[in-house]
């Protein structure tokens, strides 16, 4: 009898933890135990032609957030040309992440445009921000906050950050100063934070200055994480070299940035199904 009761209260955990698992899957259920169930989609987007260290963090980009799929709870397609896509095809994708470039040909920026315009989701790690007197984009340049390169530290070292707000999906549970593994940083003209429409989410804390052994920056406002109020999307400056998803709490912040992005779809937050 004691056992049967014991199996009984075992029974009724499990039952009782996976209503809790499952909160508003019911009608998929079946399918959600079989694996089967593809939340979203994400699409990767990178170019093999730039610095090393750059194609380094693409490549480590792509194999972190294709494990991240272990049980098929989503969907990740890799490109390094957008064109391959038509926008309606591209319109299909949650999420649009740049590991280490923003789109580059002409008929690619007017894609990716497009894609934001209409509702597209957008992570941007690094390079993908980056913008000078050459870039000649300025729809692009209002989309990031209208920040230009200016300067970086070098070479690229860990830094301690600090949040700006904890009161945002992204930085809800992180903690409020941490250091984040070596990556080379820019800072931008006009600040970020200046513009209206952008909302800091990270910065780099100013106990690093004066920051660099090569380039040293020696002070100055330096947001690291941001979001654009008039799109879905989110900037994240880490993103050289080799040791970008050594910490957990860097990888904490680009699930939360991940998850945050999809969220936010306008057909519906697919973790809510
Ligand atoms: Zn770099």
């Amino acid at each position: 009898m004691r056992k049967t009761i014991a199996i009984l209260i075992v029974l009724f955990a499990v039952m009782l933890s996976s209503e809790w698992c499952q909160a508003g899957g019911k009608k998929d259920r079946q399918a959600d135990y079989a694996g089967s169930r593809i939340r979203f989609k994400v699409l990767i987007h990178y170019t093999e032609y730039a610095e090393e260290a750059h194609v380094q963090f693409a490549h480590q980009t792509i194999s972190f957030f294709q494990k991240l799929t272990v049980g098929n709870g989503f969907e990740v397609d890799v490109t390094t040309d957008l064109k391959d896509h038509a926008l309606d095809e591209l319109l299909k994708y949650d999420v649009l992440i740049s590991a280490n470039s923003a789109p580059h040909s002409p008929q690619e920026r007017r894609l990716f445009e497009e894609y934001m315009e209409n509702g597209g989701g957008w992570i941007g790690f690094h390079a993908a921000a980056y913008n000078d007197r050459n870039t000649n984009w300025p729809w692009f340049l209002e989309f990031i906050g209208g920040g230009v390169f200016k300067c970086n530290n070098w070479p690229p070292q860990p830094a301690l950050v600090k949040l700006d707000t904890r009161r945002h999906p992204v930085t809800k549970n992180l903690p409020r100063e941490f250091v984040i593994p070596a990556s080379e940083f820019y800072q931008w003209t006009p600040e970020p934070r200046s513009n209206k429409d952008i909302k800091v989410l990270l910065s780099l804390s100013e106990k690093n200055y004066p920051i660099g052994l090569k380039d040293i920056v020696y002070g100055g406002d330096w947001p690291l994480v941001w979001t654009n109020k008039n799109y879905r999307m989110i900037y994240l400056n880490m993103g050289h070299g080799d040791e970008s998803f050594i910490d957990a709490e860097q990888q904490l912040l680009f699930i939360n940035a991940l998850r945050w992005i999809v969220s936010t779809n306008l057909a519906g937050n697919p973790f809510n199904d």
